[in-house]
């Protein structure tokens, strides 16, 4: 093998460019990142809705998303010259089907989270064009969305400040082992290189690249579709993103002067074949006019997809792989890996230099990627 690294980085998202960042502001010597397409970000990272939303089913990737808020509203100086959040105001609302576990995770958040329960007639005041049924419905007035090129942009000049070096148009075809250990990777073009530890952070297609290392890790990559309507005057810029949960999930929120529109749609993909399935449209065309009625006839300005990579449990998968020495996962960032982007950086980094960090042990454990590994056999 030629150049020996200390660290390689799989896959130039937004898993691997946090990381990226956070190792250059500890310090670490011989980072180098290895993005296959000519772009960094240019799949998930920049197919997703962009918004900040902190609070999930799930308790644990609510802690992330809740302090990674943070580090998206106040960046480190230097980060980004425009403000990673536009504010604009997040509802939740749901049904009668969802009403009750809505109000039981809202509660847990506890007296100090900034989130109100609004009526019926203050709902329709913040977003006129919103028409579901509604049993309950909550405001978080700091959430919103997030200028998805700035943090990218931010986390990737960082990292470049800070020494890693970012290689892209660089495939990697397979992890290199050596006596049961990960030693680095071989490229498309032949080359190869040598790490004391290889970080997969391929989003779609990280579990495929860990599993033919000999990695029992399992993750499913989904795909889920994005619509925006062509430009309307129905459509008022200041509107909140509306969330409905439940068994008629859908979301939306204003965008290049018509909305940004999303059934919530969920199928599994194999990650080179993620096109997009016009089907799909009639999906979001029956929500929309249920929801949205002001917008039922508004057509389509941009439909595309993107994958969203799940596990088992619906928590990230980062740490070290439980069989292979060598190798770390950055991995199943599911919908929520640009909200979560700072902690998810912080954590990798963290574990991947020993650096003192308040990590708590629940935390490290429910991300653990050996509870996502099949038994091997
Ligand atoms: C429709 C949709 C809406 C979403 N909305 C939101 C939202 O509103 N808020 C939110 O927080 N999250 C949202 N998400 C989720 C978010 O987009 C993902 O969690 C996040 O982008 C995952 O980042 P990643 O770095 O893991 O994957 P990616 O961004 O896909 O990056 C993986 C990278 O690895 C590279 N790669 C793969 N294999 C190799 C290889 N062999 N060699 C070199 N490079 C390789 C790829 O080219 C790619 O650039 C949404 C996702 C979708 C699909």
């Amino acid at each position: 093998m030629s150049r020996e690294h200390s660290i390689l980085i799989v896959g130039g998202g937004v898993a691997g460019l946090a990381t990226a960042w956070e190792l250059a502001r500890l310090g670490q010597r011989g980072v180098l990142l290895l993005e296959r397409e000519e772009q960094l970000g240019s799949h998930s990272s920049a197919l997703n809705a962009a918004i900040l939303r902190t609070l999930s089913s799930d308790p644990i990737t609510t802690r992330l998303a809740r302090a990674s808020a943070d580090f998206l509203r106040r960046p480190p100086e230097g980060f980004s010259e425009v403000p990673l959040v536009d504010p604009r105001g997040l509802v939740l609302v749901a049904g009668s089907d969802a009403a009750a576990g809505l109000r039981a995770r809202v509660e847990a958040l506890g007296p100090d989270a900034k989130v109100a329960e609004i009526s019926q007639g203050e709902l329709h005041t913040l977003a006129p064009a919103y028409a579901g049924p509604v049993a309950v419905a909550f405001h978080f007035p700091e959430e919103g969305q997030i200028d998805i090129a700035a943090l990218m942009q931010g986390f990737a000049r960082g990292a470049r400040r800070g020494g890693v070096g970012i290689r892209t148009a660089a495939a990697v075809s397979e992890l290199v082992c050596e006596s049961g250990c990960v030693a680095g990777v071989r490229l498309e073009n032949g080359e190869r290189l040598r790490a004391a530890t290889t970080v997969i952070a391929a989003g779609g297609w990280a579990g495929a690249l860990g599993r033919a290392a000999g990695s029992g890790v399992r993750l499913r990559p989904t795909r889920r579709h994005l619509m925006v309507t062509a430009p309307d005057a129905a459509v008022e810029r200041s509107w909140p993103v509306v969330w409905r949960l439940g068994a008629d999930e859908f979301y939306c929120r204003p965008e290049s002067g018509g909305m940004l529109l999303c059934a919530c749609d969920l199928s599994d993909v194999e990650p080179d074949r993620c096109h997009a399935d016009a089907g799909v449209r009639d999906t979001i065309a029956e929500k929309t006019a249920h929801q949205l009625p002001a917008l039922a006839e508004a057509g389509a300005a941009h439909f595309w997809c993107g994958m969203r990579t799940l596990t088992e449990d619906g928590r990230f998968a980062i740490g070290p792989d439980p069989d292979l020495a060598g190798l770390f996962w950055v991995a199943g960032l599911a919908g929520a890996g640009m909200v979560c982007s700072g902690e998810l950086g912080r954590i990798a980094a963290a574990r991947l230099t020993g650096a003192p960090a308040e990590l708590p042990a629940e935390i490290i454990d429910a991300l653990a990627p050996a509870r996502l590994a099949a038994p091997r056999g």
